[in-house]
């Protein structure tokens, strides 16, 4: 029995239906995970009674024949997602001690599907920064480590605690969120999946809002298979979200087949970055030989926008943040701090509330929105983006999907890259575009670098096509054949 954390959620249910073990036993493991690894600080809350509870209710379901599609199986949720009567933070002081009466539309369909909810997971600060180092709660520990080297790493971010949690065994999937990055490249970092679903295929409606025309969530498993179950659960049209698409939902596991002969994978030639390390070039050379052996055809394509992505992504992003994150006041939720008078009193407690990286997000977004500067700034930026999503537009023309690595390095240490924004924002550089244009894309992991760190490819798609993009990703997944443990969690296993 000890080995129940190092299940798929796909063995998990097929254990749990043959009664090899019960939810309770799965969860309780899961559980015991969650306390060993505290060290990565990957949850904020730990809501073990809760998932107690919820896993006695599951085995009572399965008992009468009721089970779910995701019955008794554990996950991690992002503390961005409302869970109703737990406290969610976004990992900010404003919000700390907030504790929803809601649950947002993606964790309740979980919910409704029988999962098992362990607790709420670290991240950065309103979901802003690629490291997890921007968390009011303290940062979080990537479970890698470099071959022979005990430096504590970077699990990426903004959703570092989600992908910790998995890639340490701490949970069998978890939510997660992606405005420019932050779903793929910490899965990148830690050698699991993470699927970014196409803008408006799973709801926003109880996501705390970072920037609302990029903000897409999304899953977390560690094989793609999983990954494609919690996305039948999670995706749906949600009249509460008006950006929610009213499409069908089809059962991503069926789109699994292996096979992607005759389809057109799109090599982007402006996706090879000055100062790229030799090991990631390789790897998505190898990604391709992988996709051709498979019979895929590889065409090579341009998205010559490419370059005005970041540019665009740091000026709409902060836009729509400093908007947002108005709301924060002192008067509805979270954190007040009094002062002589309401001025004060606003002022105080937002100067208390956010740190420094939502801070410095507030104030672009207020300057590129301002008189005098919109025009200049967040009028471009929109052009910009226009002219991005046409660049796939026309790729997805000669192509079925693209192909890139998922980011320009591997894992970091703690602090490297905190003094210099703009070298943090430059994590982002492959997976910012396709938020700009709401297209599905996955991170699956491909290999380890030549430091032992976990290294991703990126497979993009068309709109509402994560069929595809699951299929490929599949694929790659087979030939990478990426079976590595963490560091810390090989030695327990
Ligand atoms: N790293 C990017 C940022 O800081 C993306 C974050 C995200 O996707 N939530 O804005």
């Amino acid at each position: 029995m000890t080995n129940l954390t190092h299940l798929t959620i796909a063995q998990a249910l097929d254990g749990l239906q043959k009664k090899d073990f019960t939810a309770t036993e799965l969860t309780q493991a899961h559980i015991g995970a969650m306390e060993q690894t505290r060290g990565l600080n990957a949850y904020i809350t730990e809501t073990p009674d809760l998932a107690l509870k919820q896993a006695a209710e599951s085995d009572k379901r399965r008992a009468t024949g009721k089970a779910g599609t995701l019955d008794g199986i554990p996950l991690a949720i992002k503390d961005l997602f409302c869970t109703d009567g737990v406290q969610t933070t976004a990992a900010s002081h404003i919000l700390e001690g907030f504790i929803p009466r809601y649950e947002s539309t993606v964790t309740a369909n979980l919910l409704r599907d029988g999962a098992v909810f362990l607790g709420k997971t670290n991240l950065d600060e309103f979901a802003m920064g690629s490291s997890n180092m921007t968390s009011y709660f303290g940062n979080v520990i990537n479970p890698w480590k470099r071959t022979g080297d005990d430096t504590d790493l970077v699990p990426g971010g903004s959703s570092g605690g989600s992908v910790a949690a998995v890639a340490a065994r701490a949970a069998m999937g978890a939510t997660g969120t992606d405005t420019g990055g932050s779903i793929r490249q910490p899965a990148g970092f830690t050698g699991i999946v993470g699927l970014k679903p196409t803008y408006g295929r799973c709801s926003r409606w109880g996501v705390v809002a970072f920037a609302s025309s990029l903000d897409h969530p999304g899953p977390f498993a560690r094989t793609v298979k999983d990954t494609a179950l919690l996305l039948n659960s999670m995706a749906g049209y949600d009249p509460k979200d008006s950006t929610s698409a009213n499409l069908p939902v089809p059962d991503y596991t069926k789109a699994l087949s292996g096979d992607i002969r005759g389809l057109r994978i799109g090599i982007p030639k402006e996706y090879r970055v000055d100062g790229m390390p030799d090991e990631i070039e390789k790897l998505w050379q190898k990604g391709i030989e992988w996709l051709k052996a498979a019979g895929a055809v590889p065409v090579e394509i341009s998205l010559p926008h490419t370059k005005y992505a970041l540019p665009a992504y740091y000026i709409i992003a902060p836009a729509e943040a400093s908007s947002n994150l108005a709301r924060y006041d002192g008067v509805r939720y979270g954190l007040r701090v009094e002062g002589d008078n309401l001025t004060e009193m606003y002022e105080h407690t937002r100067a208390k509330g956010f740190g420094s990286e939502v801070k410095r997000r507030i104030m672009i977004g207020t300057y590129v929105l301002s008189a005098g500067y919109y025009d200049a700034f967040y009028v471009k930026a929109q052009k910009m983006r226009r002219l991005i999503t046409e660049d796939f537009t026309k790729a997805f023309e000669v192509c079925d999907a693209i192909l890139t690595p998922t980011a320009p390095s591997e894992a970091f240490a703690i602090g490297e890259k905190q003094d210099d924004p703009v070298t943090m924002y430059l994590n982002d550089v492959f997976t910012v575009a396709s938020n700009l244009a709401g297209i599905p894309a996955i991170s699956v992991p491909a290999g380890l670098g030549a430091q032992g760190l976990p290294l991703g490819l990126q497979i993009m798609g068309r709109m509402w096509d994560e069929e595809t993009v699951l299929r490929v990703g599949a694929v790659l997944e087979n030939a990478a054949g990426f079976s590595a443990l963490p560091q810390g969690i090989a030695k327990a296993a």
